[in-house]
């Protein structure tokens, strides 16, 4: 099914169609207003929890719209409480993951909680190493289904007196790939009449699809840029990514300059050390005299093993490289490996549950799923460093 097919969700509307929504209907401007709050401060199952609208305005907006709250199939939560992972099945069925990480913040009362967000099921890149890319392309996800992926994590977490702050759209697919819908779900989650994040507090990850940075430079928005580059070396970045084109790594580099540029922001490039293929010092000097001089962060992730066969560097091959970037004064991190036992990369845990226990088929169909033992080690976006 395409998204185009799924009912048009409330979620889809920015608040001004809201209000138009709503002058259409002939009602009284402040309903608009009344229809956001009540839908992004009260996270409602049904248009029967819409208790503030009257019956029959509720009943007439049922007619042409859906809610569709995003359904839990499994939560899987890490040993340490900090990272739950979410198998969400949308209306049509289609399973997504979502991911919480939450970080005890000094001196904050509340932890820092930030939401991993899917954009697409299944993704049409192709990278070697991921999960999600391994399964193929299914959908693109409508910005209500990206939006309700937020909603469903702040609605638990209201129950425990948290909220959502940071949102990073580095789950399952390319986000530029299915860019109207991403950026109209940036727009959803940062409206302060709608979920009112702000825009600071987003990060969107890309696999380097040029024209959507550069469309995304074009749109005024705060929002970080992550671009997951994993190789200096054109012929290495296209065994990675078989879909990047000849010339990506230099294409990679001319937009984050322009995106810079444009929005005085600086890039972040993520890069999946893999054991044997792009992490040897040679590499890392490569890295160096390409990066060298661009106003830059590294965010070095050392790869997960999945299917692909393709493994984590030894931990001195890691330090070895950091040491080069740190030497040559790029600034740089090591991802912090947070949720290991639960199949925290994205795309992984629904792998999980096709390969070890149930068809897809079986689980499309099967209510929530108490929690079972997984096998892989996993990497984990830590956002401060991200942004
Ligand atoms: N498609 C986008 C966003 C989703 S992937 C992108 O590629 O940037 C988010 C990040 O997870 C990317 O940097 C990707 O390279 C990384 N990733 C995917 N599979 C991984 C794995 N097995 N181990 C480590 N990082 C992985
Ligand atoms: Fe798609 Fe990103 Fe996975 Fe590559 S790493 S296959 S772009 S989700």
């Amino acid at each position: 099914m395409k998204a185009t097919e799924v009912p048009k969700s409330l979620y889809d509307l920015l608040p001004t169609e809201m209000d138009a929504l709503i002058a259409e209907l002939g009602l009284p401007a402040y309903r608009a207003n009344q229809l956001l709050q009540a839908l992004y401060r009260e996270f409602p199952a049904g248009f029967d929890d819409l208790r503030q609208l009257p019956v029959g305005l509720r009943m007439r907006i049922a007619e042409r719209y859906a809610l569709s709250p995003a359904d839990e199939v499994r939560r899987v939560v890490s040993a340490d409480g900090n990272t739950t992972k979410l198998l969400l099945r949308m209306s049509d069925g289609t399973l997504i993951e979502t991911v919480l990480m939450q970080y005890p913040e000094p001196g904050e009362r509340h932890p820092r909680s930030t939401v991993c967000v899917s954009t697409q099921a299944g993704c049409a890149m192709g990278c070697v190493f991921c999960a999600t890319g391994q399964m193929g392309f299914e959908r693109n996800l409508s910005a209500a289904e990206i939006v309700t992926q937020v909603l469903h994590v702040a609605k638990f977490l209201r129950a425990r007196g948290q909220h959502v702050t940071n949102v990073v759209f580095m789950g399952m697919g390319e986000p530029l790939a299915n860019y109207g819908e991403t950026v109209r779900a940036v727009r959803l989650l940062t409206d302060p009449r709608a979920f009112g994040l702000g825009q600071r507090h987003i990060t969107i990850s890309t696999v380097g699809v040029i024209r959507g940075i550069d469309r995304l430079a074009e749109e005024d928005l705060q929002i970080g840029l992550a671009i997951s580059l994993h190789s200096p070396d054109e012929a290495l970045r296209q065994r990675l990514v078989p879909t990047a084109g000849p010339s990506s790594v230099q294409d990679i580099f001319s937009a984050a300059r322009r995106y810079f540029q444009k929005t005085g922001r600086r890039v972040t490039f993520e890069y999946a050390l893999i054991a044997g293929q792009n992490d040897s010092a040679e590499t890392a000097r490569q890295l160096v005299r390409l990066i060298r001089g661009t106003p830059t962060h590294v965010n070095l992730i050392p790869v997960n093993p999945t299917a692909g066969g393709y493994g984590k560097p030894a931990r001195h091959a890691v330090m070895e490289f950091e040491r080069i970037l740190l030497e040559a004064g790029i600034t740089c991190t090591v991802r912090v490996e947070k949720g290991s036992e639960i199949s925290a990369a994205c795309g992984q845990l629904r792998t999980d549950e096709a390969n070890s226990f149930i068809s897809m088929e079986e689980l499309s169909q099967s209510p929530v799923a108490p929690m079972r033992g997984h096998r892989q080690a996993s990497p984990f976006p830590v956002p401060s460093q991200i942004q």
